[in-house]
């Protein structure tokens, strides 16, 4: 969960998604409530992604006490709506969402690790793309997500790796000496044919004659 900060001097596109919003309820009859606006004004004046965890504690931070619920139902239903996004890129299921309307392409490089978000600059390298879909879809948002780990998560990662090779090797290697130790009788013969049995049968055979010779 991160701390997150309303910043007032922020809000571009919050109208424009309040109308589509506003829009979406009446087409399907549902309740305009103060506490759905509130929430999508909170979202739209933040400047990183969010968990649904650190948006709740932000919105009883801010305002009156809105429950978990309640903060998450309604983050579902903006996703319907078009006016957030929302992302699930790690191996633990855990998603993030962030404001979509009125946004300038940018880009997110996301560590699957320690799931730290950093901001890149995506420049006017998206342009081509937006020109090449705009006659066919309605985009409301253009954001390129880079996943991957970041330093320090990757060199815990390879440590890890370095550590369980070691493991293994370790136990390999105590086996192997188990297994030197163990006296001959005990050790279990493996046939892999009646030839290899019958030899062995006439061997100990052999083995008893000289013995009572
Ligand atoms: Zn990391």
């Amino acid at each position: 969960m991160r701390n997150l900060k309303v910043k007032q001097d922020l809000g571009q596109g919050l109208q424009e998604a309040q109308d589509i919003l506003n829009n979406y309820l009446q087409e399907r009859g549902m309740n305009h409530t103060p506490e759905r606006d509130y929430i999508l004004w909170v979202i739209y004046h933040l400047d990183v992604p969010f968990d649904v965890d650190s948006l709740h504690k932000l919105v009883c931070e801010e305002k009156a006490l809105i429950c978990r619920v309640t903060v998450y139902n309604n983050l579902l239903l903006f996703v319907e709506a078009g006016v957030v996004a929302r992302f699930q890129p790690f191996v633990n299921g855990s998603q993030f969402f962030e404001k979509c309307i009125g946004q300038k392409p940018h880009g997110y490089q996301v560590c699957r690790r320690c799931g730290a978000i950093k901001v890149i600059s995506m420049a006017d390298s998206i342009e081509p793309i937006s020109n090449q879909i705009r006659s066919t879809f309605h985009t409301s948002q253009i954001c390129l997500y880079v996943l991957g780990l970041c330093n320090t998560c990757y060199k815990e990662e390879r440590h890890e790796v370095r550590l369980k090779q070691l493991a293994i090797k370790l136990e390999k290697e105590r086996r192997q000496r188990a297994k030197l130790k163990m006296p001959a009788s005990r050790k279990k013969k493996r046939y892999t044919s009646i030839k290899d049995v019958k030899r062995d049968q006439e061997l100990q055979a052999l083995q008893e004659k000289k013995r009572k010779k």
